[in-house]
């Protein structure tokens, strides 16, 4: 039965606020944080220069070496810490702020020079500006909380069990703060929805990072000959991080992001294994209607676009505990645990017509696609992710051939 009905749905499109707005006031206001702790603490020990120095140094060559390798570690993930956050932690632990902010603006830069250049000099001058400006302000907050906890008048750290709860502390605190505000930065230069996309485990992997940069910055203040044993684990820590990335980028596809094929067939396939009594997981397979127009009129990069913008369009518009995935070329299918029929339509409805209000502005004119959703549920039909993928399939046909743009669920 074809299911039609006319609901509101959350707006999609944002008007986007210009981002650099946003880096010019995070910019000054790290500024302004250099200013204050220049005016309040201007001596600086002269042991804190030779730190500050060799810092400088470790940022800059762990950038480039990671920079070198691939996947590139170093390259700062959308929301993640990079590798060289083990040294910018010792720094923010061992050192005053503004040579906390000098170090790693100097590594940064010298490290961004080094390597080839891959963006216009405008575009990496103003991630250094942001980077900076972000890492600045985090780095500020976890070492007046690291303070705060282990009452030293000035950076350092003791040698007593109150140490690991200000570390932990200061490490949690750089974590969420460098995160969000990273985050909040990508929200408005893409003018989507601030989603904060990084799981518990990515998280957790951070805070270890940034522990492991405590240890170093640890060994330091008992010999500064004890620093070169924080290195090898460094390796250990590459590793842990690779691993995290190669699993991220195996479970995503890497045009838009969403779910790919197999972890999607492996999670309804959890779903459905561990389905109870009176519940139900619905599956939705979605084709967008016409889509060969677009590459015959606009080509295929653009085509590309519309792809990526209609997958964040469906990722938006779904519960958190759903899973959007591409199943190839342009279908998508949605996993959606514990729900029930009437909730499936509607979910389903929403989709639709989020894709049909959506418009992607391209070069030869705007484009506004639509979307044919066949759906089904279990365990009603079928009790396999094969036989529901395969009645939501013949769903998705009916909804072409009854003329696209509309959703077809057995009711
Ligand atoms: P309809 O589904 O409404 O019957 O028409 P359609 O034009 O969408 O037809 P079909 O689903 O058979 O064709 C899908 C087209 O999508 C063909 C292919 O060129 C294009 N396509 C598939 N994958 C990609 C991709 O990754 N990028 C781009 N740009 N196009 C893709
Ligand atoms: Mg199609
Ligand atoms: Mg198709």
């Amino acid at each position: 039965m074809t299911q039609r009905e006319h609901r509101t749905v959350r707006a999609v499109p944002r008007e986007p606020l210009p981002s650099s707005v946003y880096h010019f006031a995070i910019a000054v206001i790290a500024a302004l944080l250099c200013l204050q702790s220049v005016v309040y603490h201007s001596e600086v020990h002269r042991n804190e220069i030779g730190i500050g120095l060799v810092l400088t140094i470790a940022i800059a060559v762990t950038l480039l070496a990671s920079t070198r390798s691939t996947p590139r570690l170093a390259r700062s993930s959308r929301f993640g810490l990079s590798l060289d956050a083990v040294w910018v932690f010792a720094a923010v632990l061992l050192l005053p702020f503004p040579l906390m902010l000098f170090a790693i603006m100097v590594a940064r830069w010298v490290a961004g020079v080094v390597t080839a250049a891959t963006a216009g000099a405008s575009y990496r001058r103003s991630r250094l500006i942001s980077y900076v400006s972000i890492t600045g302000i985090s780095g500020w907050v976890a070492s007046v909380v690291h303070l705060a906890v282990n009452h030293l008048p000035r950076p350092g750290l003791r040698a007593d069990s109150l140490e690991v709860v200000a570390v932990l502390a200061a490490a949690v605190t750089f974590a969420v703060l460098s995160n969000a505000l990273t985050s909040i930065g990508y929200a408005l230069y893409r003018s989507e929805h601030l989603r904060i996309k990084e799981t518990a485990t990515g998280f957790l992997v951070e805070v270890a990072l940034l522990c492991h940069g405590g240890l170093i910055a640890w060994a330091w203040t008992v010999s500064p000959a004890m620093f070169l044993l924080g290195l090898p684990s460094l390796v250990l820590v590459q590793r842990a991080l690779l691993h995290d990335l190669l699993e991220r980028r195996a479970n995503r596809d890497a045009k838009t992001g969403l779910a790919a094929h197999d972890w999607w067939k492996e999670r309804a396939a959890h779903e459905i294994g561990q389905n109870r009594t009176g519940r139900q997981v619905g599956v939705l397979v979605l084709d967008m209607d016409h889509f060969k127009w677009v590459n015959d009129t606009h080509g295929h990069l653009d085509g590309d676009r519309v792809l990526r913008e209609a997958a964040a369009v469906l990722e938006q518009l779904v519960r958190s505990g759903d899973l959007v995935g591409r199943f190839g070329g342009e279908e998508f299918v949605v996993l959606l645990p514990d729900i029930r029929l009437p909730q499936l339509l509607q979910v389903a409805e929403r989709l639709r017509k989020g894709v049909e209000r959506h418009v992607v502005p391209l070069p030869r004119g705007s484009v506004r696609l639509t979307v044919s959703v066949g759906g089904a549920v279990h365990p009603r039909d079928g009790d396999s992710v094969d036989a529901l993928l395969a009645r939501a399939d013949e769903n998705l046909y009916r909804a072409k051939r009854a003329g696209r743009n509309q959703v077809v669920i057995d009711t």
